[in-house]
C-alpha cells in the first residue's frame, strides 16, 4: 500500500515511512492512495471473530509491503492484551435503539489508549528493523498525551516530549503523563490553549533541520497508523450489530476529526454506515463547516469535555482532500489561505462530497448533562462528559428509526469525576488499574508558549542522529 499528502507534492511512501514520518514533507497528511474494498462476504466473514483477529483483517491491506499478516497479529495481540475487557472495545446497549461502544478500556481510560498502544509496538518494530532513534513531539488536549506516554515509556530508542495547556487538562489527565518518570518521558505546560501547543508543534515539524536533526515524529491522530488502528472498531461493532445485512449509525465526540474519519474510512471499505454524527461541544468548527460550509477559527471556550476544546480540526483537511476530488495542490492552496486567515470556506464538491454520509450537532451544557442523567436513568450507565456529547446528539440524529445508532464511549467517567458527580450525584472511582495515581510524584516543566522556548529545551534533552 502507497500513501499520498493532502498536499499533493511529498512523495508518495510505505507504510512503514509513513507511521514514522506523522506529517508529509509538504506540511500535509497522508491518506491511502485508494481505499481498500471489503466484500459483504469479507464483512459477514468477520462475524465471531476476536477482535484481534477482526484487527488482522481489517489492517492486514494498509500494512501490506511493511508487515505481513503473523506480524501484524504479533503486534495487535501486544497492544490489546492490555486492555482490561476480553472483548477489548465492548457495546452496551441503551434502549432498543442506541448502543454505546465502550474505547476507554485501555490503561488510560480512554480510546486513544486502541490507537496508541499499537502505534508504540509499530515504532518500535520498525525502528529496531532501522537501528534509528525518533523523538516524538506532541500536543494533548488530555488524553492523547498519557496514552502516547504510556505506549512509548520506557522505549529505549524513542523520547517524546509532550505538550499540554497549563491548567485545561484534568487533574487525572495531567497525572498519567506526569506521574511517569521515565527517562524517555518529557511533559511540558504550555502557557496558552491546546491550539496553541499544536501549533507550536506544527512549527517545530516545518522547521526542516530541526526536524531532521532530531528525526521528529507525531503520536497526534495526523498520524496514519492511529486512524487506521480505529477503523477496527467501526467494524467490530457494527458486525455485532447485523452488518453486512443493516446499516448502522455512529455518533462519534469529535475534537480533531480522527476518530470520525476513522468512520468514513470504514464506509470508504464498504462497511454499510447509514450515517456519521459529528458530535461537538460549543467549539463547533466542524458543526459550522458542515451544516454552512463555514470553515472559520473561533476562540476556544474551556468546557467540562477539555478533549473537544479545539477550534482548528487536523483531520478535517483528510476529508477534504477525498471528499474534495483528491486535487493536491488545490487543497495546498486553500490550506494556505485557510492559515493566512483563519477562515474558508468549502468548494461544492467538498460539501457534497461530506454531506452523503456527515451530519453534525453542536451540543451545549445542558444537552451534556441531560444526556448523562438519561443514560443512568435508562440504563444504570454512568458515563463521562465527551460520551455524553455524542450520546446528545445520537439522541437528536434525523434518520429512520429501525437503524442502530451506536455512539463512541470516548472516555472512562472516572477522569472527569466532578462533572460526572454535578450531573448524575455519582461520583465515578477510578478503576483499580490505574493504581494510586494520586499518591504519585510529578515531574514536569512549564514554559511560555513560545517556538524560542520550546525548541530550546527539547534541543537540550532530545537524541540527535548520529
Ligand atoms: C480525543 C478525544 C476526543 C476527540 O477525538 P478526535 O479524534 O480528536 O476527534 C473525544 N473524546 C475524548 C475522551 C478524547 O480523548
Amino acid at each position: 500500500m502507497h500513501y499520498v499528502s493532502t498536499r499533493g507534492s511529498a512523495p508518495a511512501l510505505g507504510f512503514e515511512d509513513v507511521t514514522l514520518a506523522g506529517l508529509a514533507s509538504d506540511g500535509g497528511l497522508y491518506v491511502p492512495e485508494s481505499w481498500p474494498s471489503f466484500s459483504a462476504d469479507q464483512i459477514r466473514a468477520l462475524s465471531g471473530l476476536s477482535y484481534v483477529e477482526t484487527a488482522v483483517r481489517v489492517m492486514a491491506p494498509f500494512v501490506a509491503g511493511s508487515l505481513n499478516e503473523e506480524e501484524l497479529r504479533e503486534l495487535c495481540a501486544a497492544a490489546y492484551g492490555r486492555f482490561s475487557h476480553d472483548a477489548v472495545t465492548p457495546l452496551v446497549q441503551l434502549d432498543h435503539r442506541h448502543w454505546l461502544l465502550e474505547l476507554f478500556h485501555g490503561p488510560t481510560l480512554a480510546f486513544k489508549d486502541v490507537a496508541l498502544q499499537l502505534l508504540g509496538q509499530l515504532f518500535e518494530r520498525f525502528l529496531s528493523r532501522r537501528d534509528d532513534h525518533l523523538t516524538i513531539v506532541g500536543a494533548t488536549s488530555g488524553d492523547t498525551g498519557s496514552a502516547a506516554i504510556d505506549a512509548v515509556a520506557g522505549r529505549e530508542k524513542i523520547d517524546i516530549f509532550m505538550l499540554h495547556p497549563d491548567g485545561r487538562v484534568s487533574d487525572v489527565q495531567r497525572r498519567q503523563m506526569t506521574t511517569v518518570l521515565a527517562p524517555n518521558v518529557h511533559n511540558i505546560a504550555i502557557d496558552g490553549s491546546f491550539d496553541d501547543a499544536q501549533a507550536l508543534v506544527k512549527a517545530m515539524f516545518n522547521d526542516a533541520d530541526f526536524a531532521r536533526r532530531f528525526n521528529l515524529s507525531a503520536v497526534n491522530s495526523i498520524n496514519w497508523a492511529r486512524l487506521m488502528a480505529q477503523v477496527v472498531y467501526y467494524f467490530y461493532a457494527a458486525v455485532r450489530l447485523g452488518a453486512p445485512d443493516r446499516a448502522i449509525a455512529f455518533s462519534v465526540p469529535t475534537g480533531n476529526f480522527g476518530d470520525v474519519f476513522a468512520g468514513y474510512v470504514a464506509a470508504k471499505m464498504g462497511l454499510p454506515v447509514a450515517k456519521l454524527m459529528v458530535a461537538t461541544n460549543v467549539n463547533d468548527i466542524l458543526h459550522r463547516a458542515l451544516a454552512e460550509g463555514d470553515y472559520s477559527q473561533g476562540q476556544v471556550v474551556a468546557t467540562a469535555t477539555p478533549s473537544m476544546d479545539i477550534q482548528v480540526s487536523s483531520n478535517f483537511e483528510r476529508l477534504l482532500f477525498d471528499a474534495g476530488g483528491r486535487d493536491g495542490k488545490a487543497l495546498a492552496e486553500q490550506m494556505k489561505g485557510f492559515e493566512a486567515s483563519k477562515a474558508m470556506r468549502l468548494t461544492n464538491a467538498q460539501r457534497d462530497g461530506a454531506s452523503a454520509l456527515f451530519t453534525s450537532a453542536r451540543v451545549d451544557a445542558d444537552a451534556m448533562t441531560m444526556a448523562m442523567r438519561w443514560a443512568y436513568d435508562a440504563a444504570g450507565q454512568v458515563i463521562d462528559p465527551h460520551s455524553a456529547i455524542g450520546l446528545a446528539a445520537a439522541r437528536s440524529i434525523d434518520l429512520d428509526p429501525a437503524v442502530p445508532v451506536v455512539t463512541l464511549a470516548t472516555a472512562h467517567a472516572a477522569k472527569f469525576p466532578t462533572a460526572v458527580e454535578r450531573a448524575t450525584g455519582i461520583r465515578p472511582s477510578l478503576p483499580s488499574r490505574v493504581g494510586d495515581l494520586f499518591a504519585r510524584e510529578e515531574a514536569y516543566a512549564k514554559l511560555p508558549g513560545t517556538f524560542e522556548a520550546v525548541t530550546a529545551y527539547v534541543a537540550g534533552r532530545a537524541t540527535p542522529r548520529g
